[in-house]
Formats: structure tokens, C-alpha cells, sequence
């Protein structure tokens, strides 16, 4: 596992970046002084930042992480983490609607269920973008008074359709040349709740005839009677995300601004907001960088909030942590550990090409996670009963298991044979087919930690249904004994003793949906749900697997299996994480 994340290391573009600027040495005369500021307020306190890097993970509080979010937490967490800098958590919740407080405490949980931390040096680097809001207007006035902003009268349509095209230029508006002064006054009465939505905007002055439409006078705020979350009524203006995000950056002296592809042709904007507010002195060199990856796409879920939330909102699922969600509290509940996913987005490793990441390599990735340290068991998932008929009645022996093969060190687990046992329906067939090396008439099989039986026969119900299955014991051959190597056999199958094994209930999970991209080209994703995502099954497990401390097991030859978190002790109710191997063939 450690060579594979070393071999990783080299091939990630931003690694090289953020190396080449520590090396260059541009990096180190940064001040900071803990408290997100401008210049002016750095400059005060005048403490050169010891942290060799600032990223920062920028959510917005209108819903619950998904694994894509974990691959953005993964690369800011850790670039900061590996470099010696700090990574900021900070909440983009510069818009009032959709926000609130629910979706900050899950937001707080899952990153820190991950594993990552927002404070260092003492600094608990945890923020709020709402926090920002009057350094973000104080700077908009600066823009407006040296004629880089003004308020425009043209309403949302107009705006619009006078944008251009990326093959037409775009149409000056007529307020453009407002004086400043004008647009000053004008600015002040938007704060001050003089107008309703949507009757004025302030717009940077840039270019309408860029060739890049993202610079044709971008809106920066827009008003909005609403209520925020932490700033309630005290704001009708609010800013928009191309404005708000640089400022933010800028604030917090980060040195890597790190987003998703979608936002690579908003750079030349960040870039130009960020060089006006250093010509003005608001803010000086070195600026934050902004750098694009590629958003990680996974087959057989669907990642954006808004669907999510219809999924959960129209009881599709059972919940924001149903275990067949890609958020991240699903992916917890599901068995998948903080480690797999970090494992998961170390592999997928950071490019800027676009690309379908197939799900079995988040499954392997928790395979790789849990092999070496799960407690194994025996569970059976369909029973079928299995008698030793020269076993004498009353008797039983004790056998052993290792609880993880890997390390003997760990010790071993027991549990009894008796004459009554079950088997798996699956390890018995009445006429073997092709390379079939398990139970059926004649044939000889080891039952694991046991003995080597031979098959003598079968019992069928009035519908055909095989109900029992007989078997003679080879007394010399149990494991662990002298005589357990003189016969060869082919095939080993797992067991319980009927009057130890115990009964709990399993849920079995397939993808949530029967098609690998369910909202393709706009296709409705409801339509591919997978009718058989959730399949729930009475079945038996080896004596004294439930113990207080141990949640997650590898049932041995079925897959990864964790306690739910609905389970209780008068009924034990158990997830599937993942089967053993993509198709496991068992023979
Ligand atoms: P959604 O489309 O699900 O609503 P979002 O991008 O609007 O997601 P934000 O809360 O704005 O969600 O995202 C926070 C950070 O996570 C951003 O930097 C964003 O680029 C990143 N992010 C979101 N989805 C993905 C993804 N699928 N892969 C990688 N990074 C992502
Ligand atoms: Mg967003």
C-alpha cells in the first residue's frame, strides 16, 4: 500500500507546482497573523506565516459531502499536510437560500471523520466567507471609487442578452460610464435596503468585448432580501461567487487556490479582481494562485447535491447516510473507512483530464484497507443443513481459526462441531457441474478448522427442494492435527454447528442504480434505479463474532462486512461493505 501512495507522489501536477514555488523561495516572506485580513491588517501584526503553503477546502453549506468532495478534501488536507502548510476549512456561504446550519455541522464531521484537521500552530483555522462580508463590500466601494466597478440599472434579461456570444462581442451597457461617484451613492442605498431584487447589480468594469464571456462585466453583487444563516437580515446585498472567492483567498494569504476544472476559464477574473485590489494596496504579492484538477467522476452514483437530495427528499433511499449513497456519512454507515477513502483518492491520483472512475476501484481500495487488520468469521447466508451421520450425538470438539491469517500473532477464535452443522445452499450441488469441487454425492471436501467429510446423500421436501444434506466424518483428519494433510481434497467449504451459530440480519447492497453514468446527457437518473439495491436476508453467524469493540469483519470466502448503526443486541443487523472479489468464483 505505501509503495503504490509513493509511486503516486511524483505523477501529481500540483505537487510539482507547489514544489517549484518553495524552491524558488517567492513563497516565504508571507505574512499572516491568524486572523484573515487585509494588507493593512497583516502588516500590523507583522508575523512572517510559518506554515509553508495555505490551501483551503471551500464547501457550501447547502448540502452533504460525497465522495467527490472527499477527492478536493483529500488533495487540499493533503498537500497542506505533506508540505508543512496549513489547509483552511472554510464555509462558501455567501448565498442566503439554500445554506444553513445543519449542513455546516455535517460538514464538520465528515471532514473530520476523514481524518483531517483545520488547526495548526495554535490557530484553529476554521471559517466563514459570511464573516468576510464587509471586508468584500469595503473593497467593492474601493473598486467602484477608482472607476473598476459600477452600478448598472439594466435588469437580469437585459444583462443577458447584451453578454454577447462567444462568437459576438457583447453590448456596453448604458450605465457603464456612470461617474463613480453615481455608482458610490447608488452602491450605498443597494446596503441600505433601499430597492427590491433584482432592480439594480454593481458589475466590474472589464471588457465586453473579451473573447472570454466570463469577463464581459461580471456581476459582483446582486440584492437579495433574504435571511442568512449566520448574518440574518443585516445583509440585502450579497456577492456573487466570482467576486466573493478571490477576496476570500486573498484574506485568508492562500497560496494554492485549488477548484475543479469548471471554474478554469473564471481565472483571468480571479486574477484580475485580485491584481485591482494589489494596485490599490488592499492586498500585495505573493497572490493567490488559483489551479484546476479534473472533478472526480464515479460510475454508478450520481454526486451533485441537487440529485442527491431528490434521492433522499422523494424516499428513493433511506436518509443522507443510506448505505448505497456516495456521500460520505453513506459511505461510513456502508463500512468504508476513513483510510480506504483516502487510499481511494490517492489512487485516482490529481490530473486535468476528465475521466469515469470505475466504483470497483474504491471497493479494492477497501479490500486493501481491511485485509491485513479485519477479524474474520463464518457467516452463512442461506442455510442448508449438513449431518455427519457417525458423529456421535452428544459429542463436540472444539476447533480453532486465526482472526487474521496474516498475523498468527493476533491469536485464534473457536468454536465448536457437533453433528448438526450448516452449510452454504451454494456448497452442495445433487449433480456437480463443470469444476464444481464442493459438496455432492461421492465427493470428499475439507469443512474449514474441521474435518474431511465425504458426501453420502440428500434429502428433498414434496416441491423438490433440497432440505438435508448427509455426510460421514473422516476421524483422523481434522485441522491442525497430524492426519489432517494425508488426504488431498479440492474443494473446502465454511460452516456453523446448528446449535451455536446465531441468527442476525444482513443487508446485502448493489449500486443504487443498473446503469454505470445514470444522468447521462441529461437522462433522468430516476429511471435507472437499481429495484434490487437492497435485498435484506435472515442469516447465521459464528458464535461470539459480536463483541463491543470489533464492528467490521471479513466473513470468510463472502466479502467485508460492519455493524449497522441501528443494530441492536436483541436483533444484530449487519451490511455487506463488499464481496471478496469483483466475481468471486468459489470452488
Ligand atoms: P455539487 O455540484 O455536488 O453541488 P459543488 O461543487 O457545488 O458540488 P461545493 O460545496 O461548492 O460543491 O464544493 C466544495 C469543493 O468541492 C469545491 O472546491 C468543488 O470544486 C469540490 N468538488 C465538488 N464536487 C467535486 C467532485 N465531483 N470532484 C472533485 N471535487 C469536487
Ligand atoms: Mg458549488
Amino acid at each position: 500500500m505505501t509503495t503504490i501512495e509513493n509511486n503516486m507522489s511524483s505523477q501529481n501536477f500540483l505537487r510539482r507546482i507547489i514544489e517549484e514555488d518553495i524552491n524558488s523561495g517567492k513563497l516565504d516572506k508571507r505574512l499572516w497573523s491568524g486572523i484573515p485580513g487585509p494588507n493593512s491588517l497583516q502588516k500590523n501584526i507583522n508575523k512572517i506565516d510559518s506554515s509553508s503553503i495555505r490551501t483551503r477546502f471551500p464547501p457550501e453549506p447547502n448540502g452533504y459531502l460525497h465522495i467527490g468532495h472527499a477527492k478536493s478534501i483529500c488533495i487540499n488536507f493533503g498537500l497542506a499536510e505533506q508540505y508543512n502548510g496549513s489547509c483552511h476549512l472554510r464555509f462558501d456561504d455567501t448565498n442566503p437560500d439554500k445554506e444553513n446550519n445543519e449542513y455546516v455541522e455535517s460538514i464538520i464531521e465528515a471532514v473530520k471523520w476523514l481524518g483531517f484537521k483545520w488547526s495548526s500552530d495554535n490557530q484553529n483555522n476554521l471559517y466563514f466567507a459570511s464573516d468576510y462580508f464587509n471586508y468584500m463590500y469595503e473593497f467593492a466601494e474601493e473598486l467602484i471609487k477608482n472607476n473598476y466597478a459600477y452600478i448598472d440599472e439594466q435588469n437580469e434579461n437585459e444583462i443577458k442578452d447584451n453578454r454577447g456570444t462567444l462568437t459576438n462581442p457583447g453590448i456596453e451597457s448604458p450605465w457603464r460610464n456612470r461617474p463613480s461617484d453615481e455608482s458610490l451613492i447608488l452602491f450605498r442605498k443597494m446596503r441600505n435596503q433601499e430597492y427590491p431584487n433584482g432592480s439594480l447589480v454593481l458589475r466590474a468594469k472589464i471588457d465586453m468585448k473579451s473573447p472570454n464571456i466570463n469577463m464581459r462585466d461580471p456581476v459582483m453583487y446582486r440584492i437579495r432580501h433574504s435571511s442568512h444563516h449566520r448574518t440574518g437580515s443585516q445583509w440585502c446585498i450579497y456577492p456573487m461567487y466570482s467576486w466573493a472567492h478571490p477576496v476570500e483567498d486573498a484574506l485568508e494569504g492562500i497560496t494554492h487556490s485549488i477548484c475543479t476544472l469548471e471554474f478554469e476559464d473564471q481565472r483571468p477574473l480571479y486574477d484580475w479582481f485580485l491584481e485591482k485590489l494589489k494596485e490599490i494596496g488592499i492586498f500585495e504579492d505573493p497572490l493567490p494562485h488559483q489551479y484546476e484538477f479534473s472533478r472526480l467522476n464515479l460510475s454508478y452514483v450520481v454526486t451533485s447535491k441537487r440529485k442527491l437530495l431528490t434521492l433522499v427528499k422523494e424516499g428513493y433511499v433511506d436518509g443522507w447516510d443510506d448505505p448505497r449513497l456516495p456521500t460520505i456519512f453513506g459511505l461510513r454507515r456502508r463500512g468504508y473507512t476513513p483510510r480506504s477513502i483516502r487510499l481511494f483518492c490517492e489512487r485516482i491520483s490529481v490530473s486535468k483530464s476528465d475521466s469515469l472512475i470505475d466504483y470497483s476501484v474504491l471497493e479494492q481500495a477497501l479490500r486493501d484497507d481491511l485485509d491485513m487488520i479485519a477479524t474474520r468469521a463464518i457467516a452463512i447466508l442461506n442455510p442448508l443443513k449438513l449431518i455427519i451421520a457417525n458423529y456421535p450425538d452428544d459429542h463436540s470438539e472444539i476447533c480453532y481459526a486465526p482472526i487474521n491469517h496474516h498475523d498468527k500473532n493476533l491469536g485464534y477464535r473457536n468454536f465448536s462441531f457437533h453433528k448438526e452443522l450448516w452449510i452454504d445452499k451454494d456448497d452442495f450441488q445433487e449433480e456437480p457441474q463443470k469444476n464444481y469441487f464442493r459438496l455432492f454425492p461421492g465427493n470428499l471436501v475439507r469443512l474449514k478448522y474441521g474435518y474431511i467429510v465425504r458426501c453420502t446423500g440428500y434429502k428433498k421436501d414434496n416441491d423438490g427442494n433440497i432440505i438435508e444434506v448427509y455426510a460421514e466424518y473422516l476421524p483422523d483428519t481434522k485441522s491442525g492435527t497430524d492426519g489432517a494433510n494425508k488426504i488431498k481434497v479440492k474443494g473446502t467449504i465454511t460452516w456453523l454447528s446448528s446449535t451455536e451459530a446465531k441468527e442476525v440480519t444482513i443487508n446485502l447492497y448493489e449500486h443504487l442504480f443498473n446503469r454505470p453514468v445514470p444522468d447521462n446527457e441529461g437522462s433522468n437518473f430516476i429511471n435507472y434505479i437499481n429495484p434490487n439495491s437492497k435485498k435484506t436476508i435472515r442469516a447465521l453467524l459464528e458464535p461470539n463474532t459480536i463483541n463491543r469493540d470489533i464492528k467490521t469483519w471479513q466473513f470468510e470466502r463472502l466479502g467485508y462486512f460492519i455493524m449497522d448503526k441501528d443494530s441492536t443486541n436483541e436483533n444484530i443487523i449487519i451490511n455487506r461493505i463488499v464481496t471478496l472479489k469483483d466475481s468471486y468464483i468459489r470452488n
